[in-house]
């Protein structure tokens, strides 16, 4: 298939890598030169706007930072330019709202759209292990399954429009808090006395399990390899987990639904971005306990 890929940053520079290593032909385009030049490397053809690299696509694929940013680049550049026959799948993570909004415009216009935001991080960007969360119709959804199957090990489908960026909100929102209260754990086992391996080889098997203990441990040379190993770099930057935290909080408002856990993760997260820490691992807020 002809893919336009939009936004080639950390991990779409390596989901778009993917689709031409699946026989994809890809369109790419970045605001970013430097992201341009790796694409080529990478086997894409490139674009110095976004129009050209829509035109003749059969399915669009985007990867931006923000909701504002999806909002104008489909408003001004792909709606009406891309043919209307290009499946349209937008894989950043952007609030539930602007979500629905785009995709009902570009229904509107013709077009079928997903949300299909991801769980997993650069190395699952670059590896092809991501999990897409997809929101929009069943007829779109079979469409974009294999092209998301080219990027990710596993695809589902969440519901209609919105319910792509709902699952990974509120799954965010578990990670959140789950990595707060595994933090305060060890760091509360250790004033206590206990070996930090101890704790995890019991935590670990009993009750107090979860992902952000078994699969991301925040305690360095305990667990299975994670940032906390690597000084808390690579990973999920805790500048990334407020933007998630804040989208939740913000989705929570608008349907009345009470998050006090969601509420108080945002505020730890706000605290330790703000002292600098934004670029670290969002695991090193075991630092501040
Ligand atoms: P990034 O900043 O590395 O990449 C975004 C890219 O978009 C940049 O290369 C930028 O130049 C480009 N861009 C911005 N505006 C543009 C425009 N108008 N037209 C074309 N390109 C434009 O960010 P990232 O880490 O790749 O994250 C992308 C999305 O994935 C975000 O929504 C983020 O929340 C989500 N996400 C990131 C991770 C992660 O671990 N990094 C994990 C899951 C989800």
């Amino acid at each position: 298939m002809k893919i336009a890929f939009i936004g080639l940053g950390n991990m779409g520079g390596g989901m778009a890598a993917n689709l031409v290593k699946a026989g994809h032909d890809v369109h790419a385009f970045d605001l970013s030169p430097e992201a341009l030049a790796r694409a080529k490397d990478n086997g894409c053809t490139t674009y110095t706007s976004v129009r050209e690299a829509v035109q003749s696509a059969d399915a669009v694929v985007s990867m931006l930072p923000n909701g504002a940013i999806v909002n104008s680049v489909y408003a001004a550049d792909v709606i009406g330019h891309a043919p209307t026959s290009a499946l349209l799948l937008d894989c950043s993570t952007i609030d539930v709202g602007t979500a629905r909004k785009v995709a009902d415009a570009a229904s509107a216009a013709g077009y079928a759209m997903v949300d299909a935001p991801v769980s997993g991080g650069i190395a699952a960007a670059n590896g092809g292990t991501l999990t897409f969360m997809v929101g929009g119709s069943p007829e779109a959804f079979a469409r974009a399954e294999p092209i998301l199957s080219a990027m990710g090990k596993a695809v589902i489908h969440a519901g209609a429009s919105g319910a792509g960026q709902a699952a990974k909100i509120c799954n965010n929102m578990i990670l959140g808090a789950t990595m707060i209260a595994t933090c305060e754990a060890f760091a509360l086992a250790e004033k206590l006395g206990l070996d930090l391996q101890t704790f995890f080889d019991i935590s670990s098997k009993a009750s107090g399990q979860s992902w952000s203990m078994t699969s991301y441990c925040p305690v360095p040379g305990v667990g299975p390899a994670s940032p906390a190993d690597n000084g808390y770099q690579g990973g999920f930057a805790a500048a990334l987990m407020l933007k998630d935290l804040k989208l939740a909080l913000e989705a929570a408002q608008g349907v009345g639904a009470k998050v006090p856990m969601g509420t108080r993760a945002e505020e730890l997260y706000a605290a330790f971005t703000a002292n600098g820490n934004g670029g670290s691992d969002f695991s090193a807020i075991i630092k501040t306990l």
